[in-house]
């Protein structure tokens, strides 16, 4: 079975409308996915997240293996029922947070050893590790074990990252080509979980903002063969005209008929202009985060709730938003809420902004069906040119 379809092509960019297919559903693309590092979207319940429109969350292999640890998550029944979310999760394998986050001790071409920045116990994670892990906890889609480096890098260090990342993809489809061979085999009774063992596995391209590396990654990683193509290593530091040039020169280099996932990007311009490209799958903390920062997105910018201009505004956060946020509060009642503290003003701005990109989402796949995306879009990308890309 084929896990994507193409439904529609926008006839002057390369953006695309499609359905992707997993044990656990359907998703409309292109998608954004939120990001529930712990095994939560921060503050947000999943009956909210439904709302929001969210057909697919993410979650972080590398925070959930520490805490509570993979036993746990199986023994509590696995990620979905852990998350109280039966749609389909994404997990992704650990490697960004490897290198962004713990302090590494170790790192060769088997693996990475590190302390956690938890408590400082010494890990070790690799392709077998990591694929393992993902397919325990019940992951819909499994992405590779990759290294990433965080830019700027020196080409040479780059070339070697894509090199690792490329032998370790290899392991990776090793693993789940087993896993997903030998279902039904009673001694993989422990990996079988209460739904199905229909998983995909995602390949990542890496090579920074080389264009020679990620052609050259990019080829290696299609000849593998992968249910799906991510390009990994960008946001992390290279700016939007950096991204988006590496974006709109690799993605036509993955398969046509396979979905393709900009990971940890972006703002919404980042997004309008890797949908141009091709790319239809995204991850992000922005809509959380910045909501807990008092910071809600709006068409065309954004608004930063602790402003003393809002102190008795009675309008909403975004005038004709069906979120429950904007359908119940004021700004100035908001503002009043991160004034003191209060719970409610990060879970409020959160629910508006999860809400703001799943229909950011909605209208991009009614423009490509409609035949007029890509006017739209450079219409759209004008209005947020001048407003922050990375807050
Ligand atoms: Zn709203």
């Amino acid at each position: 079975m084929a896990c994507f379809e193409v439904i529609t092509r926008d006839s002057h960019s390369a953006a695309r409308r499609g359905v992707l297919t997993t044990a656990h559903g359907v998703i409309q693309t292109p998608a954004f996915m939120p990001v529930g590092t712990a095994g939560a979207v921060k503050g947000i319940t999943p009956e909210y997240l439904e709302a929001s429109g969210a057909e697919i969350i993410l979650a972080n292999t590398y925070h959930l293996m520490l805490r509570p640890g993979v036993d746990v998550v199986q023994a509590l029944g696995g990620l979905h029922r852990l998350m109280a979310w039966d749609r389909p999760i994404l997990t992704d394998s650990g490697g960004y947070q490897v290198f962004s986050l713990g302090e590494l001790t170790k790192i060769d071409d088997e693996g990475v050893e590190f302390a956690s920045h938890i408590d400082g116990a010494r890990v070790r994670l690799n392709a077998e590790i990591a694929t393992e892990i993902q397919f325990r906890m019940g992951s819909d889609i499994i992405m590779c074990f990759d290294e990433c480096t965080p830019l700027p890098a020196e080409p040479a260090r780059l070339q070697r990252a894509a090199d690792r990342t490329t032998e370790w993809a290899k392991r990776c489809k090793a693993v789940v080509s087993r896993r997903t061979s030998v279902v039904g085999d009673r001694q993989t009774a422990d990996y079988r979980l209460p739904t199905t063992d229909y998983r995909l596995l995602f390949g990542i391209v890496q090579g920074g903002t080389e264009l020679d590396l990620r052609r050259r990654c990019a080829e290696q990683i299609v000849d593998i063969g992968f249910d799906g193509y991510a390009l990994g290593g960008l946001s992390v530091g290279e700016g939007h005209e950096e991204m988006v040039k590496t974006v709109r020169y690799t993605a036509p280099r993955l398969p046509a008929d396979r979905p393709r996932y900009l990971m940890g990007v972006g703002m919404p311009a980042d997004i309008l202009a890797a949908v141009l490209a091709g790319v239809d799958m995204f991850d992000c903390v922005l809509p959380t985060r910045n909501g807990r920062n008092a910071f809600a997105f709006l068409p065309g910018g954004a608004l930063r709730l602790r402003n003393s201009t809002h102190i008795d505004s009675t309008e909403p956060v975004q005038p004709g938003c069906d979120c429950y946020c904007c359908r119940h509060f004021t700004r100035g009642a908001i503002r009043h809420f991160f004034n003191c503290d209060e719970m409610l003003g990060p879970i409020l701005l959160s629910i508006h902004n999860l809400r703001f990109y799943q229909r950011l989402m909605a209208e991009i796949r009614t423009h490509i069906e409609r035949g007029d995306f890509s006017t739209w879009a450079i219409q759209e990308l004008e209005k947020y040119a001048g407003t922050d890309k990375r807050p």
